[in-house]
Formats: structure tokens, sequence, C-alpha cells
């Protein structure tokens, strides 16, 4: 027991300040896994199964935690992009009988207006400009 805590004490003194793992670490290793997995078949895709563990590792064992909360960062913002485009596209699908979708041409934000009512002025949610449409 005596052992173990000691273990415990080092590996707490060696990881003091450093940045740790995240969920940005999590996608690299998992992705890493499935490259080497994949390379089973494919035996090139070894060497590009090391880039994301190599950058996982690096990323956990970092001193400047600004950066790497800023790549979490990034990456979150990616996946927030990512997942209302999926979204968006299920809602399109699920919807396209009984309505239809297209963008403001002043915001670019995307509206949904009931389908087959003619010719109509759509005031955009967003930014209040009007624009003319057939549904
Ligand atoms: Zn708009």
């Amino acid at each position: 027991m005596r052992l173990l805590r000691k273990l415990g004490e080092r590996i707490r003194a060696f990881m003091y300040g450093r940045y740790g793992f995240d969920e940005l670490s999590t996608v690299l290793s998992v992705s890493a896994l499935i490259l080497a997995a994949v390379s089973a078949f494919f035996p090139p895709l070894a060497i590009l199964a090391l880039l994301p563990l190599i950058w996982s590792i690096f990323r956990t064992y970092s001193r400047n935690i600004a950066k790497r909360r800023a790549e979490l960062d990034a990456y979150l913002k990616y996946l927030g992009k990512v997942k209302r485009h999926i979204s968006l596209r299920r809602d399109m699908w699920r919807d396209r009988k009984t309505h239809v979708y297209f963008k403001c041409p002043v915001c670019k934000s995307y509206l949904r207006v009931p389908k087959g009512k003619g010719e109509i002025t759509v005031t955009c949610p967003v930014c209040r400009s009007k624009t003319d449409r057939k549904t």
C-alpha cells in the first residue's frame, strides 16, 4: 500500500501543471485506435494511426494550458457546427412534404415556411428582412 501511495504521489507531482486528458484527446485516441485496427488490412495506415496518438499524448502532457484550451474550444465549435448541420438536414427530411426551407438572403439563416401557400412574403425572425417566396 505504501508503494502504491508513493507511486500515486509521484504521478500527481509529474502531472502538476500539465493539461491532462479532455474530449479532444479522447477523440484523437479513438481515431488512432480505429486507424490501427484498419491498418491490419491496409498496413500503410499504421503510420497514419500514430499521428493522432502522438498529438493526444502531446496534449495530455503539455504545460501550455491556454493553447490546449483554445484547441478544445475550436474543436467544440466545429463539432457544434456539424451537429447543427446534421440536425437541420434531419428536420428538412422530416418536413419535406409539409414545409419548404430556404436561406434568408440577408443574414443567411434558415427559414421554414409551409408548403403550397403560393406566393408569400416571409419576414426573417432574425434580421426582420422581408422576402417574397413561392411555396
Ligand atoms: Zn435574415
